[in-house]
This record gives structure tokens, C-alpha cells and sequence, in this order.
């Protein structure tokens, strides 16, 4: 019979309690849980958090507001709000429409704008119960996707040796939208926010809370638009996703799923700068955003490449 961990469980007050337990190393936060409790029930990684630290007992963590030229976004907000938020749908359209796209409504109605971007990359290896596969994510000495069966994996190479995706899709509208990300410590740009560290998907520091979302205010005749490609459409992660953001001289193209973090395709934007969108330039923006893609050994990627090039001119023909 199976031995269940055992964990304590803590409501914080303040950003600064829950920082503090964090300070620890033996701790995790919980906002939504919809990711954390999966990786802790399957046991999926060597270590088990000794404390979960809420987050949703701060109070005034979920808001949705315009002030000061940018849109700001408790990151208590839950998914589901952001996707309804007539502000934000008219406004960051790109964001309001990856939000509505993410897993079904019992998981937007729970999960956070904050969780969502800082969930673990997706890799059947890495993510297989009771750590199975002690992987180079998980500080072990080997890929088990390179030569194993990696159909959903990077198509843009590895970082550090993995090519585990990562699956957010509201990372690639903020991207995009040139978001900012506010923690209790300093502002990072949306950018820099991702990266590979064992086992974790993002730049944080081991006591560093997502506090808000800053987006700045698109200059009026911006657009922006989302675009999922899931083999479910009821509830599935993204096989490959893309958000762009079109105005006047300027362009952001971002897709996800299809590398470690976020990749912004800035071939494609130079190419569609300045440029009437249409069909055949939408196209070839596409081709452009895939230009530097590579099948990994086995072949068995290869067809997210067209599909990411189809991702891309969607999108952009979206804000045409
Ligand atoms: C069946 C299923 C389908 C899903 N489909 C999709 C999908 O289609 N697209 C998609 O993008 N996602 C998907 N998800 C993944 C994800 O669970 C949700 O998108 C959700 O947004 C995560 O938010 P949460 O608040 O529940 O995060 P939690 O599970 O609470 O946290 C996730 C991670 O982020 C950390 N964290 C949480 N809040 C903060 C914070 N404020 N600061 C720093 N770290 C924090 C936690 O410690 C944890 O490591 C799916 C999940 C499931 C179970």
C-alpha cells in the first residue's frame, strides 16, 4: 500500500510571511493548485515540500485595473475573470482570449494568472509519477525524451540538455503584449521571466512571490490575438500556441509549446513590420517564425513545425 507524504499547510497573511517560509528551501506556494497538487499527488519530483504555503488567504491579491497608462493584474487573479473581463477583452485581447482557452472552466474558475505562468514544463518523462525518470530537469544525467519518444517536445533544440516545453498559455500573450512581471522583491520583464532551473520552469528566487501583472496600455489601432492548436478541444494543453501584437511600425509574435520557455519569433516580426497583413505576407511571416526550427532525433516533432508556421499567420491574420 502506498505510504502518502506528509506536508503542513499554511494560510499566509502577508507576501511577506509566505516569503519567509519559503526562505526554508522545504516549502511550496499554492495559488489555484491545480498544477501543484498533480506534481505532489503523482510524487513526480525527488522532493516533497515539507510546507504548503497559501497564497489565497492575502487579501486584495485579485484585481483586474487600468491606472497609470498600464493594466495591472493581482496574481491572485483567476483565469476565468481575466478571460470575462470586458477590459481586457476589448483592450489585451490576446490576453483575455488565451486565458478563455486554457484547460475547462473548473481549472480557469481555480487557476491563477500567477500559477499559470509559473507551472513546470510538460515532458511525460519528467512529469511520470513517483520520479520514475530522474532526468536532467530533475538534476539526473540524462534526457529520456531525446531518444524516447518526444513528439510534443522543443522544436527549437534543447536548453541545458532538455526539451521539455513549456505549456502556459498566457506566457505567450504577455510576452507579446510586452507584460511586466511584479514580484515582492523587483519587476521583470515577461521576456527574462522564464527559465530552465531544476526542476523549476522560471528566474524566481526560492522566497520570490509573483505579486502583479503590469501590461502597458496599447497606443490606440493596436491589436492583439491568441491562437491554440490542442488535440482536444474540450480541455487539452497546447501542442503548440501563439499570441501577436500588431500596430502601426510595430510587431511582438510569441509562441509557446514549442521550446523551454516562451519563444518570440523575431524573424517574423521584422518581417511583418510596417507591412499590410495579409494572406500571402501572413504566410510568410510564418515561414519566417519557423525558419530556425529542427526536428529532434526520431523525427517524431517534425509536425509541429507546420503547425506553429499556421499558428503564426492565424494570429496575425486575426489583427488584420
Ligand atoms: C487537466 C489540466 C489541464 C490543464 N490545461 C492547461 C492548458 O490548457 N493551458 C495552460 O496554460 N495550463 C493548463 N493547465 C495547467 C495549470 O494548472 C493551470 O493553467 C493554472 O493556471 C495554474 O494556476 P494555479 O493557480 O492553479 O497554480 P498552482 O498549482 O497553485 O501553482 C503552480 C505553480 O506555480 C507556483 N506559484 C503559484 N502561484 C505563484 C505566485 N504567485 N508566485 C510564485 N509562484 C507561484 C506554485 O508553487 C506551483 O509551482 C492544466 C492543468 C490541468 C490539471
Amino acid at each position: 500500500m502506498k505510504t502518502w507524504k506528509k506536508f503542513s499547510h499554511i494560510d499566509a497573511r502577508t507576501v511577506e510571511e509566505a516569503s519567509s517560509v519559503l526562505r526554508s528551501g522545504k516549502a511550496a506556494l499554492i495559488s489555484g493548485g491545480t498544477d501543484l497538487l498533480g506534481i505532489m499527488r503523482f510524487e513526480i519530483l525527488p522532493t516533497h515540500p515539507e510546507v504548503v504555503v497559501n497564497l489565497k488567504s492575502i487579501p486584495g491579491m485579485d484585481y483586474v485595473k487600468e491606472e497609470n497608462g498600464m493594466l495591472r493584474i493581482g496574481a491572485l487573479t483567476r483565469l476565468e475573470d481575466i478571460a470575462k473581463n470586458e477590459l481586457v477583452r476589448s483592450r489585451y485581447t490576446a490576453l483575455a482570449e488565451a486565458a478563455h482557452r486554457t484547460a475547462t472552466p473548473h481549472i480557469r474558475e481555480m487557476g491563477t494568472i500567477g500559477g499559470n505562468i509559473c507551472q513546470l514544463n510538460r515532458c511525460w518523462y519528467f512529469r511520470n509519477p513517483d520520479n520514475r525518470f530522474n532526468c536532467f530537469r530533475k538534476g539526473g544525467q540524462e534526457c529520456y525524451a531525446w531518444g524516447g519518444d518526444n513528439r510534443y517536445h522543443s522544436i527549437f533544440g534543447p536548453v541545458k540538455l532538455c526539451i521539455a516545453v513549456n505549456p502556459s498559455d498566457t506566457a505567450p500573450a504577455l510576452v507579446a503584449l510586452n507584460a511586466r512581471i511584479r514580484t515582492n522583491r523587483r519587476t521583470i520583464q515577461a521576456e527574462q521571466f522564464w527559465e530552465m532551473t531544476v526542476p523549476g520552469s522560471t528566474v524566481l528566487a526560492v522566497d520570490e512571490i509573483v505579486t502583479e501583472i503590469q501590461i502597458p496600455t496599447p497606443a490606440a489601432g493596436t491589436r492583439s490575438a491568441f491562437n491554440k492548436f490542442a488535440i482536444r478541444k474540450s480541455i487539452d494543453f497546447p501542442i503548440v500556441n501563439c499570441a501577436v501584437m500588431v500596430g502601426e511600425s510595430d510587431a511582438r509574435i510569441c509562441l509557446n509549446a514549442v521550446f523551454n520557455k516562451p519563444y518570440r519569433a523575431e524573424k517574423a516580426e521584422g518581417f511583418i513590420k510596417g507591412k499590410r497583413i495579409t494572406e500571402s505576407t501572413a504566410d510568410a511571416a510564418g515561414a519566417e517564425a519557423v525558419a530556425a526550427a529542427s526536428v529532434l532525433p526520431g523525427d517524431r516533432n517534425k509536425w509541429k513545425i507546420p503547425i506553429a508556421k499556421t499558428m503564426v499567420k492565424r494570429a496575425l491574420l486575426a489583427c488584420a
